[in-house]
């Protein structure tokens, strides 16, 4: 590259990276400024504003930190391992500037986001990368990660590990294919860190520390339920988690629940499904807000699908408890990417769930095909159920919102009949 071309990149790295940081301000400032926001809630919203380079989370955690694509990968591994795992989610609108003239204009901007800020080099100055990254190989952008970070001109190569996600879920062998996916996850964690072996004492203690992140976590969503946390907070929360040390996680929830002891608005209550949302991009729930509209459950990867279920076993060795965390990531994990999918429609038209919601708001990014795709059964299945549907498509830009919210003015009208 001529210096020339240095220049221009430089200086359009700079004015990205101010305008990246003018966006999570903004956000943090509208956060901060909400009538209902308490001082229980200012933790959650102070890991969101002070950075995702690898460098702060690992000064934060004292661990170094591996970079995850999916969340199928057992997170209690990496924590015996004494590392950080930290989901990858892009979320700023301004970052994707930097990589989307290397990919291809329709696709995932979730991704394109997370690629922009990989090539912000947030972690440049402060000299600190991931230390590897692990991919379970869900959605073709995801399958493709590495490739596309190299035609974006990200230079960081850390070791990179794949795990083959067996597609079919229900079946023995794909259950056994990927406890030999988690064996093999075990032995190139152990490989990064130089620990030969882990005690089987360890490891159950790193799962009781996930457990009780999962109970508290239960317990929020059990007053979301009730109407009684606004999908904001609950999305802060929840985006927030891979941020801080799970246990430090845990207890500010445990400190946090009380504040949400009532409920502020009787207003429809709906049932929000589709692609993640992220932080600063909260947009889409501050649409669902302004149009009136209560989320009280959910069901994306950023929120309340981050932990999948609880861990039973009853086999104390070590591949007792390796294959009880096999099972609860792969048949609790409720991805659209599955191929034997019932499950997933399922749990949003399931009895228990249907009736306490009046309709389903599906969230879907330009570009993410398996959320596209699964729409058009649900629509199908909720029709036929007589309940009420809208699929909102969006980008990473605030341009649709006014179109966006006129229709989520025009589907809440829809429920009140
Ligand atoms: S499932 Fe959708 S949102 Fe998630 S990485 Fe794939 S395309 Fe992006």
């Amino acid at each position: 590259m001529s210096n020339n071309q240095d220049d221009r990149e430089g200086r359009l790295k700079k004015k990205i990276l101010d305008r990246f940081d003018d966006e999570t301000s903004q956000e943090i400032k509208i956060l901060k400024s909400r009538p209902d926001f308490r001082p229980e809630l200012e933790y959650f919203v102070d890991l969101l504003a002070g950075g995702r380079d690898p460098a702060t989370i690992s000064a934060r955690t004292g661990r170094p930190v591996v970079a995850l694509m999916c969340l199928q990968a057992p997170l209690e591994l990496f924590h015996v391992y004494g590392l950080q795992p930290f989901k990858i989610f892009g979320g700023t609108m301004v970052a994707q500037r930097l990589s989307a003239p290397q990919l291809p204009a329709i696709m995932c901007p979730m991704l394109r986001s997370a690629l922009g800020e990989l090539h912000l080099d947030l972690a440049g100055s402060k000299g600190q990368k991931f230390l590897a990254w692990v991919t379970p190989t869900t959605c073709d952008w995801v399958v493709k990660i590495q490739d596309m970070m190299e035609v974006c001109g990200i230079t960081e190569k850390p070791p990179f590990h794949r795990l083959e996600l067996p597609h079919l879920k229900d079946r023995t062998e794909s259950q056994d294919r990927w406890l030999e996916e988690v064996y093999l996850l075990r032995g190139f964690l152990s490989q990064i860190t130089g620990k030969k072996k882990i005690r089987r004492q360890d490891l159950a203690r790193s799962m009781n520390i996930y457990q009780k992140s999962w109970h508290v976590f239960s317990n929020l969503i059990d007053l979301k339920r009730t109407g009684r946390v606004p999908e904001i907070w609950f999305m802060v929360i929840s985006n927030s988690f891979f941020f801080d040390d799970a246990e430090k996680w845990t207890e500010s929830v445990k400190k946090a629940l009380p504040v949400f002891n009532k409920r502020e608005k009787a207003l429809p209550d709906i049932f929000l499904a589709g692609s993640p949302i992220f932080f600063p991009n909260l947009k889409m729930l501050h649409l669902l807000e302004e149009a009136g509209l209560n989320v009280v459950m959910d069901d994306l990867c950023s929120s309340e699908r981050i932990f999948p279920g609880a861990v039973y076993f009853d086999d104390f060795s070590e591949h007792g408890l390796l294959k009880a965390l096999a099972q609860r990531y792969h048949q609790g994990c409720l991805c659209p990417t599955f191929s034997d999918n019932d499950r997933r429609i399922n749990n949003i038209i399931a009895p228990a769930h249907k009736d306490l919601y009046k309709g389903v708001v599906f969230h879907v990014l330009k570009g993410c095909h398996p959320f596209d795709l699964e729409s058009l059964t649900l629509e199908c299945r909720l029709k036929d159920m007589g309940l009420k549907f809208i699929k909102l498509e969006t980008d990473y830009t605030s341009e649709d919102s006014q179109t966006l919210l006129t229709r989520l003015e025009a589907y809440r009208n829809t429920l009140a009949n």
